[in-house]
């Protein structure tokens, strides 16, 4: 733990600045010392530091707050960069953002998920320093790492809990093992809560309850509730992809059990399914999607006929948790209206009144890179958040220095 030497209260110390900065709530040093209740010079105090790091700016755009116009303070969305990674079944992203998650590199692998932890993590971080070379970002400080992967995560300890497709993970160190080499925060996760965090960031931050649902080659929501993601306990809630969903047949699932829903209507099931109905080129996902795309007859009753297993478990999940907005993401959210089509026809069917009355269902918003804007998205709200801020300034280290707390 960090020991701070500071007097600074919870209230009004620099994080507490920085929170009013970036929420738009005071952008002036007039703003900012009425808000914190603070005299200017007490307040000039509070802003050394964070001036020092470069993690606020003052600009020489004059903003008039009443009186005589101020200089304006704004976060520097480049004072770091973060190294954000999207881990796929099928292919993987090392990107480099800035804290707006604005990409400023990028690179694309194809990685073998069971080659095991250490081998793709070293692949990581050796994709990571290329990427921030070529760039010529190497002398910026590294806010932090965000990786979203495809299992289930522990998201406090930063580790992958229990089974995944990812074998030879469980339990595995990921943090441990990627600080040893950067020396910056870590922060792991779910890869479809990663994606949650990026769509009420980007496009529904005034949204309390958000239930976001992802489609692709597998199936998996995450949900805000409160405005904070909800992980449950062993950080798979929501994941309802493994959840049993009856009458449909009970297929295999590649988790071992029979009749979940992503047998039903995941990627790889739609694939399996047309392929049987004479598609042998329907491989996987893609494929369904693009057939999809190009109006080919079976792929769209198929995913029209997804898209209403899909409504049946979601309408459970919204009488659950009754959402402000349940959002549709993932590959095969984005082959046309047809999976949407079905999800609203269920939906709509099986929900309670008071539960769709104000209920928004819509697709995501983002085209590609949710999964990378998530992840920068975790550590920024990990770096700026007020009470860290304080403790590692406090003690005299940088915002982007490792804090255990
Ligand atoms: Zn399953």
């Amino acid at each position: 733990m960090v020991a701070a030497v500071s007097s600074w209260r919870a209230d009004d110390g620099p994080g507490r600045a920085v929170e009013l900065i970036t929420s738009g709530r005071a952008r002036t040093r007039t703003a900012l010392a009425e808000a914190l209740g603070l005299a200017r010079s007490t307040l000039g105090q509070r802003l050394q530091p964070l001036l020092a790091s470069g993690l606020v700016l003052e600009s020489e755009e004059l903003v008039s707050s009443g009186g005589r116009p101020s200089r304006a303070l704004r976060l520097n969305p480049r004072a770091g960069v973060v190294i954000s990674i999207d881990v796929g079944e099928e292919r993987t992203r090392v990107a480099i953002t800035d804290l707006d998650a604005a990409i400023l590199a990028e690179r694309v692998l194809t990685l073998r998920l069971d080659d095991g932890p250490e081998e793709l993590l070293e692949t990581i971080s050796t994709a990571a320093r290329q990427a921030l070379q070529e760039s010529d970002l190497l002398g910026v400080p590294v806010a932090g790492i965000g990786l979203g992967l495809p299992a289930a995560v522990d998201f406090r300890a930063g580790r992958v809990s229990g089974w995944s497709i990812m074998s030879g993970w469980d339990g595995f160190d990921i943090r441990g093992h990627l600080r040893r080499t950067w020396q910056v925060p870590v922060l792991v996760d779910n890869d479809v809560n990663v994606q949650t965090v990026a769509e009420h960031h980007r496009f529904w931050p005034q949204v309390s309850h958000l239930f976001y649902v992802k489609i692709g080659t597998g199936v998996g929501s995450g949900m805000v509730i409160d405005g904070c993601v909800n992980r449950g306990a062993q950080g798979v809630a929501g994941d309802i992809g493994h959840a049993h969903v009856g009458g449909h047949g009970d297929p295999q699932c590649r988790c071992g059990n029979r009749g979940c829903l992503e047998s039903l209507v995941g990627g790889w099931a739609l694939a399996r399914d047309l392929r049987g109905d004479s598609h042998p080129q329907m491989h996987d996902a893609r494929d369904v999607a693009r057939q999809a795309k190009l109006g080919e007859v079976d792929a769209v009753t198929r995913l029209r006929a997804a898209g209403r297993i899909l409504g049946e478990a979601v309408a459970f999940s919204a009488n659950l948790l009754n959402p402000d907005v349940i959002v549709l993401g993932g590959l095969l959210s984005a082959s046309g209206d047809h999976l949407m089509a079905g999800v609203l026809e269920s939906i709509y069917q099986r929900s309670l009144p008071l539960t769709t009355r104000k209920l928004r269902i819509v697709p995501t918003g983002y085209r590609s890179r949710s999964g990378i804007a998530g992840a920068t998205y975790l550590v920024r709200d990990h770096v700026l958040d007020p009470a860290r801020l304080d403790r590692l300034l406090g003690a005299g280290l940088g915002p982007f220095a490792v804090d255990e707390n």
